[in-house]
């Protein structure tokens, strides 16, 4: 099982942001630690005790802003009540600029292994539009810290697609992001929420942000110049040099169970899924969850495919045709010969995947696969 804490602080929203996650509210830090190591010792004694953690992935939010020695007191309670697997992947979000090197030691000493810096951009102008609160030479720093701290798979997050970025514009932050030579790079295209500056600013306009042909022809050559670089696509918006993948988040779209702990943190256990309040206040006073969502197996179909489209690796046809029988798995391939003759997705060793072409538009291809 995998678990996943959520801790929802930031120093302020960035401006394209509807994550739960809230600025201002440092007085609650010592009390939301608290309910976290509450709640990680109530689900390891009383429910999964016999579970094997294989993998520890804490985001936010910020969780770089949690004081220092609360990350020790977290794992460790973590090992108290669950099996952790000898070799578990533990991964911290990070905000470039809110670490320090005793942070970053702790972290270490606690058993942290996986670093993922929020570095979005590598142009200041960028970054300030972003509503970031640090500078490329803040990410730079911090990137050198955490190898000087002992640091050896280290992510950066970096966003394409954004208002007056090219082509050109993000290949520069790309090469400059390369030349730190992280073990992995996340390349996630903005997309405007609902809710945020940015949804007011350019829902209505826009011609503001680059056109789906610019977005397309931006995505292509990032994945060329990661290739190029020894960068591993193996999923749409992920890429890892061989054997960096992020152990944690390919658990997530291969369907294995997780549990989730804070506050809007869902969880996956058999096929029910359990999502907790979104509400700090609650959750403060005490464990708040919202009603439990039975799977249906259309649900575990749609949701198989789905997530399983978003890899490189694709879909088994063997695993399709074991899990929910011959005839769904006919109607799937049929469905997916299209998209092979289209030059979309490709057929290989009993497995269906898309091309980069086909990630491009992955979601009106999904979309069409869904019952
Ligand atoms: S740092 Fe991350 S979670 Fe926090 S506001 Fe910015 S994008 Fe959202």
């Amino acid at each position: 099982m995998e678990l996943y804490i959520h801790i929802p602080f930031c120093v302020r929203k960035c401006n394209y942001c509807d994550f739960l996650s809230f600025a201002g509210k440092e007085n609650c830090f010592a009390k939301y630690g608290e309910a976290l190591i509450r709640d990680v010792c109530s689900h390891g004694e009383l429910v999964l005790k016999d579970t094997t953690v294989t993998s520890v992935f804490i985001g936010g939010g910020t969780p770089s802003l949690m004081p220092e020695g609360f990350y020790e007191t977290l794992l460790s309670e973590i090992k108290k009540s669950f099996i952790v697997q000898q070799d578990a992947e533990i991964s911290i979000e990070c905000n470039p600029g809110t670490v320090t090197e005793r942070k970053l030691t702790e972290y270490r000493n606690a058993g942290i292994d996986r670093i993922s810096f929020g570095t979005q951009s590598a142009d200041d102008k960028e970054l300030r539009m972003l509503g970031r609160i640090h500078t490329w030479k803040d990410c730079v720093e911090s990137f050198a810290m955490a190898r000087m701290a002992g640091f050896d798979n280290i992510n950066l997050d970096l966003m394409m697609n954004l208002p007056g970025q090219t082509k050109e514009t993000f290949s520069e932050t790309l090469k400059k992001a390369i030349a730190l030579s992280p073990e992995h790079i996340s390349a996630y295209s903005l997309i405007l929420e609902e809710g945020t500056p940015f949804y007011e600013r350019y829902a209505e306009h826009p011609e503001l942000l680059p056109s789906d042909e610019a977005a397309a022809e931006t995505y292509e050559t990032a994945v060329q110049i990661l290739a190029d670089a020894g960068y591993l696509q193996y999923e749409i918006s992920n890429f890892a040099k061989s054997g960096r993948e992020c152990r944690h988040n390919v658990g997530y779209w291969k369907r294995e169970e997780y549990l989730g702990i804070g506050i809007g943190a869902a969880s996956l256990i058999g096929d029910c899924r359990y999502r907790v309040e979104a509400d700090l206040a609650k959750y403060l006073d005490g464990l708040s969850y919202e009603p439990t969502e039975e799977l249906t197996d259309k649900d575990l179909r749609n949701e198989t495919i789905m997530l399983g489209l978003r890899m490189n690796e694709g879909v088994s046809m063997y695993d399709l045709t074991e899990r929910f029988g011959s005839v769904y798995a006919h109607s799937f391939s049929d469905k997916m010969k299209r998209y092979v003759a289209q030059e979309l997705a490709y057929e290989k060793d009993g497995r269906y995947g898309l091309t980069v072409r086909g990630m491009l538009v992955s979601n009106m291809i999904i979309a069409d696969l869904m019952e």
